[in-house]
């Protein structure tokens, strides 16, 4: 690769050079080495670095906030286009619209939309990148009355693999209208997201924490108010380590009715007596994500398992206890996050969001300090994820499968899949987007 010649006006950042270091840090605390990362000034660098990517027949990796799960967006040895410094918001009152620049982090969202008393559901920690979260579903606070964050993407503007910048909406590229929301990391380099807003400028919303004894406890009322929960509440049950090996669990919740009604909606949480923590309160919309913006510190070693669940009976609750009680890493977080609702509403052939049957997600963040516990922690990770894997629906989360789940990607686009390996092979055939959770690109049978 002819560094010198990409024809970009932002900075080209090779291995040594002042600011690749800073570039080149993801959320994942590992030590990944591009051959090359160029910060895009502005989305016409995004463009030429695709037709640059395209003559030179290099793959391309774009870079955002780089939260993927898998790390796929930071990968060793590659081109990688950084959209970070593109974060600008639009809002368009009026209309209730956001349009988003691609490096934009829900923070950017969330605090220019509540100036206007608007929201839309987004990620629960503010530096979580608005583009790899919404393309590939987006699982927040207010889904199940507003749907996920790919159900309220109403246009996108993006380049394709051919350098053509496309604006695909409804009436415009409808196939790819379809396939972004969901898979959209597979066919461009998207310059531009339009999202709908809502009006909505306060919640009640918080964490109520007991000792990690007391988890059987709160899972049964956890399901007990998931049951008669309308779409104004959204919940999940919780449980974590800490540094101090100290274990905890509780409930996370965020109300949009009436708060009056709150008391009776928590009701089977009473018999637990009184929290050890409680942050639940009335608060502006802005303050939402700071919930959990904490709890998972930048730059630390993870592994994750997650699976569907259609349902909280006695077997999975037994076997995501009995692995909770074995936690040992610092910064491990279980989750059984309530779906439906909106969610569950949209039409299943709208998008390509496969989580649109589930009744929960299980997700388990395993998070350490030392290279030398990874061995021991990814291996209790993947225990985690096979003991639950038995009781769980079909599908899976793309936004939250790690790099050893490249095998569970057609599986969660389930019959979609072979329409959206078409379409790549239309859009891109040399899979030039393959530092993704890829969808390789059908194979022409005739020329093979
Ligand atoms: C701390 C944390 C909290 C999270 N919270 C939630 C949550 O509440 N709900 C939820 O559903 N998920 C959550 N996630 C998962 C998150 O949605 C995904 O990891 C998401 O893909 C991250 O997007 P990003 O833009 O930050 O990451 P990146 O690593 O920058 O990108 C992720 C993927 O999207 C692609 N991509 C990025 N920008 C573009 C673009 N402009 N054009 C085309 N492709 C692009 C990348 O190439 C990569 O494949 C969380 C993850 C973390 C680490």
């Amino acid at each position: 690769m002819t560094v010198r010649a990409i024809p970009v006006r932002g900075e080209i950042l090779a291995p040594g050079q002042p600011g690749y270091d800073d570039a080149r840090r993801i959320w994942k605390g590992l030590d990944r080495r591009p051959s090359c990362i160029v910060r895009c000034a502005d989305t016409s660098d995004l463009r030429n670095l695709v037709g640059y990517a395209a003559q030179e027949r290099l793959p391309l990796a774009i870079a955002g906030a780089g939260h993927d799960i898998g790390a796929r967006s930071m990968p060793d040895y590659a081109l990688v286009a950084s959209t970070a410094a593109l974060t600008r918001v639009e809002i368009d009152a009026e209309r209730r619209l956001a349009k988003v620049a691609p490096g934009a982090r829900w923070g950017h969202v969330v605090e220019a939309a509540a100036r206007h008393g608007l929201a839309t559901t987004g990620a629960s920690v503010a530096t979580v990148g608005v583009a790899g979260f919404a393309l590939h579903g987006g699982l927040g606070w207010l889904m199940r009355s507003l749907g996920t964050a790919c159900d309220n993407i109403r246009e996108l503007e993006m380049v394709t693999a051919d350098g053509e910048l496309r604006r695909i909406a409804p009436d415009s590229e409808p196939d790819l209208f379809w396939a972004m929301r969901g898979a959209g990391s597979n066919f461009g380099a998207v310059t531009s997201l339009t999202l709908q807003l809502h009006p909505i400028t306060r919640v009640t919303a918080g964490m109520m924490l007991y000792p990690g004894e007391a988890a059987p406890a709160v899972l049964n009322a956890f399901r007990d108010i998931t049951a008669r929960a309308g779409d104004e509440l959204v919940t999940h049950f919780y449980y974590n380590g800490s540094p101090d090996g100290a274990h905890s669990t509780g409930i996370g919740l965020c109300h949009t009715g009436d708060p009056a009604d709150l008391a009776t909606l928590l009701a089977p949480l009473a018999p637990l007596g009184e929290p050890v923590y409680d942050s639940v309160r009335e608060m502006g919309i802005d303050d939402l994500q700071a919930v959990h913006d904490s709890s998972t510190p930048r730059g630390a070693r993870y592994h994750l398992r997650a699976h569907y669940l259609s349902e909280l009976d006695d077997s999975v609750s037994e076997a995501i206890l009995a692995r909770c009680r074995t936690v040992t890493a610092p910064f491990t977080q279980v989750f059984v996050e309530h779906m439906g609702g909106a969610v569950g509403r949209a039409p299943i052939d709208d998008s390509v969001f496969g989580g649109r049957h589930a009744g929960y997600s299980f997700l388990v963040i395993n998070g350490w300090s030392s290279p030398e516990d990874d061995t021991t922690q990814i291996a209790w990770t993947r225990a985690f994820g096979d003991a639950v894997g038995p009781h769980a629906t079909h599908g899976a989360y793309v936004n939250y499968l790690d790099y050893d789940e490249d095998h569970r990607i057609p599986g969660a686009y389930g019959s979609a899949y072979p329409r959206l390996r078409a379409l790549k092979r239309r859009y891109d055939p040399a899979n030039m987007f393959r530092f993704n959770r890829n969808i390789p690109p059908e194979v022409d049978d005739a020329a093979s």
